[in-house]
């Protein structure tokens, strides 16, 4: 398996991780842009959002859910902060293994 998010899931290497359920992990990101970074992912190998499919409707919602609950819990909420899906080349995605970006903590410039 050459995934290093399913080796994250898997606990094969290791992460900081801040939330973790049946389906969903959320781990901190290994080079933050902001103060609060957290990678948010489903434990299934889904390759992006472009790989979605109609039965994965349920677990994207849970996603979402899991990151406003992490915001709440880091504070950001009062603040404000993105949510980041990067799809393929052009997103600038490196990792294919599909993860969404909860990052905060400060004003977030946009592009
Ligand atoms: P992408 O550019 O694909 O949207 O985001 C991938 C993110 O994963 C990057 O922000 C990168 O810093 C992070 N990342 C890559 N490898 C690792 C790792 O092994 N551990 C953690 N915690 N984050 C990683
Ligand atoms: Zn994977």
């Amino acid at each position: 398996m050459e995934c290093i998010f399913c080796k994250i899931v898997s606990k094969e290497i290791p992460a900081d991780v801040v939330y973790e359920d049946d389906k969903i992990i959320a781990f901190k990101d290994i080079h933050p842009v902001a103060p609060v970074h957290l990678l948010i992912i489903p434990k299934i190998h889904i390759p992006s959002i472009d790989h979605l499919e109609l039965k994965d409707k349920t677990l994207i919602g849970e996603l979402f859910l899991t990151a406003q609950k992490i915001a709440r819990e880091k504070g950001v909420d009062k603040t404000g902060y993105r949510l980041t899906f990067n799809i393929g080349k052009d997103a600038g995605q490196t990792v294919d293994h599909l993860h969404l970006h909860l990052i905060g903590g400060k004003e977030l410039p946009w592009l």
